[in-house]
């Protein structure tokens, strides 16, 4: 519009235009770097308390030809917004199914280790999420149980007949729910048992703080406490210190993922890490 005065925009607002500018230059690099096998899934091991590697999660990376390695929170967005996520997905899937096949082969796995990936709102919402992971799984010839699938906790305040409803479908089918960065979102709490839920993953803001003298060590416990009422079992998600795994363990957390076991590494890398590490 060419509207003058008050708060309205203009179509030719040069901040606006330059943003979009930047947004579509980014989605267009988006679809090329598709094209080319840019992106792929990095892995990160989660360890259980007790020992052992029981699982890992997937977390894109894009390899940029000049820019290098992008991180996720640079274009998960831009891919949401213009439609590229489900593509994204599929190629995170494929490198999960294939690094299973791997480690099947090379017998380093037992059935319960499973692998987790990121589902986003809208990709949570596509009526075509259940037929994607089933085809991609049975291209590979991967259980659904070696799948795990985390949404995150703010996902499941929306419409909660429809979330559970969308869950179950996926429970029927084999595949397992997580819920991340847990203790974010306050409204579901009440609501958790009525989700088909595992495990759950109690947000990195609250592990960083577990070692204060605040509410952080409470805050920790008291979710602990819950998913045990609820038999879900708890991740801590972040952990970069041995004094903080080692306080996780005498509040019974069940399994940790971070900096102090690991970063997330390339698949050729994962596998080399679990063969050494496996028994952690
Ligand atoms: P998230 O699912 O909460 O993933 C955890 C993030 O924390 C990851 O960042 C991981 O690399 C990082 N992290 C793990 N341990 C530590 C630690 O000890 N210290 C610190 N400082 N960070 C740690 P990353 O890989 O940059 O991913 C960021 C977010 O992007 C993820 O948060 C997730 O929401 C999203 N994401 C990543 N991969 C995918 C994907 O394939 N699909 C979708 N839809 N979202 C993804
Ligand atoms: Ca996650
Ligand atoms: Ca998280
Ligand atoms: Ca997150």
């Amino acid at each position: 519009s060419k509207t003058k005065g008050g708060n309205s925009y203009s179509f030719y607002d040069p901040k606006l235009q330059t943003l979009l500018e930047k947004q579509i230059e980014l989605e267009t690099d988006i679809v090329r770097a598709i094209a080319c096998g840019e992106f792929c899934a990095y892995f990160q091991p989660k360890i259980s308390a007790l020992g052992g590697v029981v699982g890992a999660e997937a977390l894109i990376r894009w390899h940029h030809p000049s820019k290098g390695v992008i991180p996720p929170c640079e274009f998960i967005s831009i891919a949401e917004q213009y439609g590229l996520i489900q593509q994204l997905q599929n190629i995170v899937l494929r490198d999960i199914c294939f690094l299973i096949n791997e480690l099947s082969a090379e017998n380093m796995i037992d059935e319960f280790f499973n692998v987790s990936i990121n589902i986003s709102q809208c990709q949570f919402n596509s009526s075509t999420l259940k037929t994607e992971l089933l085809n991609t799984i049975n291209d590979f010839d991967i259980r659904s149980s070696q799948i795990k699938l985390e949404i995150t906790e703010s996902m499941l305040s929306g419409d909660i007949d429809n979330t559970i409803q969308q869950m179950e479908e996926l429970k029927e089918k084999g595949f397992i729910f997580s819920i991340d960065d847990f203790g974010t979102g306050y409204s579901s709490l009440a609501h958790l048992s009525a989700f088909p839920v595992k495990e759950l993953k109690i947000d990195k803001s609250f592990i960083d703080k577990v070692l204060d003298d605040g509410s952080g060590f409470s805050i920790v416990q008291m979710i602990i406490g819950l998913a045990k009422s609820l038999n879900i079992s708890v991740v801590a998600e972040g952990v970069e210190g041995l004094e903080q795994f080692e306080i996780l363990k005498t509040m019974h957390i069940d399994s940790i993922q971070g900096y102090l076991i690991a970063k997330p590494m390339i698949t050729h890398d994962y596998l080399a890490w679990h063969k050494h590490n496996r028994a952690l």
